[in-house]
């Protein structure tokens, strides 16, 4: 294995498209949608995720984080085995892209100032 800052993949249970996959305590973890890494304050507090580099990721739900700060998000938000969510466009477009429904992400598309 070495060293290395990669993150161990792994499929979603319901879609199987490859997550990032983070340890968020004890024998639990959660899937985060791979490539994304908008700044945090384009997306709702509840869905942020922070990640150290040690691959655990921290919920950071409602904190105030310092500007400039990026984020990741939960696969679960923009599976496509659940249902389009609510909230800003760009985790519209995301689902849509994960669904199949769109060619390509880009999310500058999307993210406001
Ligand atoms: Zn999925």
């Amino acid at each position: 294995m070495g060293a290395n800052n990669t993150t161990p993949d792994a499929a979603c249970p319901e879609c199987t498209l490859v997550q990032d996959r983070y340890e968020t305590g004890p024998g639990q973890h959660v899937l985060l949608e791979p490539r994304y890494e908008p700044p945090a304050h384009t997306i709702p507090a509840s869905h942020r995720w922070i990640t150290n580099p040690d691959r655990k990721a921290t919920h950071t739900g409602d904190a105030e984080l310092p500007a400039g700060t990026f984020c990741r998000i939960s696969h679960s938000i923009v599976c496509p085995c659940n249902e389009e969510p609510s909230g800003p466009p760009v985790l519209k477009a995301l689902w849509r892209y994960n669904s199949g429904l769109l060619a390509h992400f880009d999310p500058r598309a999307f993210e406001a100032g």
